[in-house]
């Protein structure tokens, strides 16, 4: 007969079923299935050395692997036997508790199943004194938590590593609560944000909003996609570090919600990029800008100028574009070395951005050339100070290598409205206005016009065919007269080149030879002229013309470079005409630039036997005094000092004086630009040698030239 513990009816208090069932079955047999059912091991047992069990349910064999009877009465093994040994101990101390106060116990141990495996139990049962016997039962139920204690462990250990991310981890992790700011944060979060621990950044940052965003507005559009979408990802802001440096960081971020859906904290990870920022920045901004100067490039300025555009038509102002081209820059690169021509550009750069507004463009386009774009204009008068501005800076002297060097540049200024409505024409007209400036003689500028556009001058397409014109035989000599004073022979005559391309008209030597000088070209098309003029004068000869002189003109650029003698030479070969038969003209300025050089190749011209002259006399820098130590034969008075000649006194003095220290030094006299019997009649009286100029002839081509000036045109050859 089992006996019903008592523990069963106080473990489960009686309910309207059990009641029901009590009534309906008899009660013994459907308590011993009940107990046989149940899982884990009822018992009854005396609170001795050994548990010693006076009741063991059909569960002990499932719990223990010990069959009830095993157990009962120590019939193989004692119950203190099978538990766990360092268990024991802790075991008796619970019970021996709960004895001394009546209560009831509950603990957790292991047990040593028949097979030797190790069984997590859970013991819940009660001490009662029985009077009688003077001694204590305990009655209870033993089940095994095994498995249930291997998922907390599990669950131990998955939050034991997910600790250890969240410690160790690079990036930031943090949760936080709109309310109370940071609940946790992790050490990577404090590092980024400057902190030297977690809590001393949860305790410093307890306004998340306003402390650590630099854009109150990024935290806004934050809460606001947190709010709409319950996370963000890569949300990228600038924040503000403990010691107040900015850094840009990387959100990913979720809003955690209870189950009724209200937001309990969010949590996210927090990435500092603010070397990858910088490194997109960077890269952005070799994108948009040159290197050299680091000005905005032609990207860059397209785009500035199509939104100056833009926000000029709303308002109603205006933009301009100033197309800056620097003036014989590639002379200055070759002569002074690459290094110096980009110190040029630099310095060129830095004056420019002080020109100009900090809301305006200032641009390189590559080369020498630069693009500034000045918005907010009211009229044609605002720019016009800001470009002459740039005049005058851009031309203030500059120090390389000790030497002072003077550059000077060219601009050209187109208007929006005024000059076309889109970044492309605007750009297109500029560029035409700058050339238009290059062709008055550089340092100037020059505002768009809508004839410079149908004159189809654009500087550009006039660079490339002037690359081809000499192939293209595009390049003519007219020879101009130049007579003696007091014969009235015509005794030389002055080569003076002329561009003619098919179906244009005729440009001369004003309107393209500063490209050319620019473009780098000059010394090509000097070898032509020289060559050319050569080989004509020796035509004329060999067609029985009585022989002159014909003079030609050399560029500054020319005069500096080592080509020029041996051009001059190969010249005179190749003719085979006499050297006291070719004059050089130079300028007077274009001597003082580099007086040394200068004075070596004229030395060197004159060792060739030809003849030298010194051009445009008055209008340079130069003393008279000068004039003794240079290798001349002839001296031209520049056609500004004859104008009016014979009732401008003081050009009348000066010319005077001129001729006279001329002849002292032996040099002859030639009066330019005479268009005058007035101008002639004068010269004349005054000593001068020859004239030169419309009174006696125009500049003409070579067969013309021969049939107005020699006397037996019969035999005149054609010019090679
Ligand atoms: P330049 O050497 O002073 O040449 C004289 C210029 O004055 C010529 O202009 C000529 O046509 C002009 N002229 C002559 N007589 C008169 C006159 O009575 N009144 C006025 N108002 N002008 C007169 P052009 O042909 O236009 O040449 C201009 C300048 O171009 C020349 O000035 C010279 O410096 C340069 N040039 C001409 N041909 C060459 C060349 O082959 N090589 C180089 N490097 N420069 C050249
Ligand atoms: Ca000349
Ligand atoms: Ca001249």
């Amino acid at each position: 007969m089992v006996f019903v513990p008592s523990l069963y009816v106080m473990a489960h208090p009686v309910s309207g079923v059990l009641d029901a069932d009590k009534q309906s079955m008899p009660a013994i047999p459907s308590l011993e299935a009940l107990l046989a059912s149940i899982d884990g091991m009822v018992y009854r047992c005396l609170a001795d050395a050994t548990w010693s069990m006076e009741f063991v349910s059909q569960g002990a064999f499932e719990l223990t692997g010990y069959h009830p009877e095993e157990l009962l009465g120590h019939a193989a093994v004692s119950f203190d036997q099978i538990i766990f040994p360092d268990d024991r101990e802790h075991v008796r101390q619970v019970v021996h508790e709960a004895l001394g106060n009546g209560a009831k116990y509950e603990l957790e141990y292991r047990l040593v199943r028949k097979s030797g495996e190790l069984r997590w139990v859970v013991e819940r049962g009660s001490a009662v004194k029985r009077a009688a016997q003077g001694v204590s039962v305990l009655e209870g139920i033993i089940q095994d938590v095994t498995n249930r204690k291997k998922s907390d462990e599990n669950r131990l250990e998955a939050e034991r590593r997910y600790r250890s991310i969240f410690q160790n981890a690079i990036e930031g992790i943090y949760q936080s609560t709109l309310a109370q700011g940071y609940l946790d944060v992790n050490p990577a979060l404090a590092r980024i944000y400057g902190y030297d621990s977690p809590s001393q950044l949860i305790e410093g940052l307890r306004d998340i909003g306003s402390q650590l965003y630099v854009d109150l507005n990024r935290r806004l559009e934050f809460m606001q996609i947190m709010e709409r979408h319950g996370s963000v990802s890569n949300f990228e802001s600038r924040v503000y570090r403990r010691d107040g440096t900015v850094i840009w960081i990387s959100e990913n971020a979720r809003a955690v919600r209870s189950e009724a859906g209200e937001v309990l904290f969010y949590e996210g990870t927090v990435e500092d990029i603010t070397q990858r920022k910088f490194s997109e920045s960077e890269i952005h901004f070799r994108a948009t800008h040159d290197p050299l100067t680091r000005l905005a490039n032609r990207t860059l300025l397209e785009e500035h100028l199509e939104q100056a555009i833009d926000v000029a038509r709303r308002d109603g102002k205006c933009v301009a574009v100033a197309f800056l081209d620097l003036d014989k820059f590639k002379y200055i690169n070759d002569s002074l070395g690459h290094q110096s021509g980009d110190e040029l550009l630099v310095t060129i750069a830095d004056r420019l951005r002080h020109c100009v507004r900090e809301s305006d463009t200032v641009a390189r386009l590559g080369g020498d050339e630069f693009v500034l774009v000045l918005v907010n204009q009211l009229n044609q008068k605002t720019v016009e100070k800001t470009v002459q501005r740039i005049l005058a800076d851009v031309a203030k002297p500059w120090i390389v290598n000790g030497v002072e060097v003077q550059v000077t540049c060219s601009v050209g200024v187109s208007l929006f409205p005024a000059h076309g409505s889109n970044s492309v024409a605007l750009l297109r007209h500029a560029d035409a206005a700058m050339f238009e400036a290059k062709r008055l003689g550089r340092n100037t500028s020059q505002y768009f016009s809508e004839n410079l556009d149908d004159a189809g001058i654009n500087g550009l397409e006039m660079i490339s065919s002037l690359r081809r014109s000499i192939e293209n035989q595009e390049f003519l000599l007219h020879y101009q007269p130049k007579c003696d004073l007091t014969t009235g022979a015509v005794v030389g005559a002055e080569a003076l080149i002329r561009w003619q391309r098919p179906g244009l008209r005729i440009l001369g030597p004003n309107e393209f030879l500063p490209l050319a000088e620019d473009a780098g070209l000059m010394e090509k098309i000097g070898e032509w002229v020289v060559r050319t003029a050569c080989l004509q004068n020796r035509a004329w000869q060999d067609a029985g013309f009585p022989p002159i002189a014909v003079s030609v003109n050399v560029s500054p650029l020319q005069l500096e470079r080592e080509s020029l003698v041996p051009q001059v030479a190969q010249a005179l070969r190749d003719s085979g005409l006499d050297p006291r038969y070719l004059e050089i003209e130079v300028t007077e300025n274009g001597m003082m630039r580099h007086v040394e050089r200068s004075m070596q190749t004229l030395r060197r011209l004159k060792e060739l036997g030809v003849r030298i002259s010194i051009d445009d006399f008055g209008t340079g820098y130069s003393s008279l005094g000068h004039l003794k130590h240079l290798p001349l034969d002839t001296l031209k008075i520049d056609k500004s000092f004859i104008r009016n000649i014979s009732s401008d006194y003081q050009n009348a003095s000066i010319v005077k004086a001129v001729i006279s220290l001329a002849h002292s030094l032996n040099l002859n006299v030639v009066g330019e630009g005479v268009e005058t019997e007035e101008e002639y009649e004068y010269l004349g009286r005054m000593g001068c040698n020859e004239i030169q100029g419309y009174y006696r002839g125009r500049p003409v081509p070579a067969q013309k030239f021969s049939q107005a000036y020699f006397q037996a045109p019969e035999e005149a050859a054609p010019a090679a």
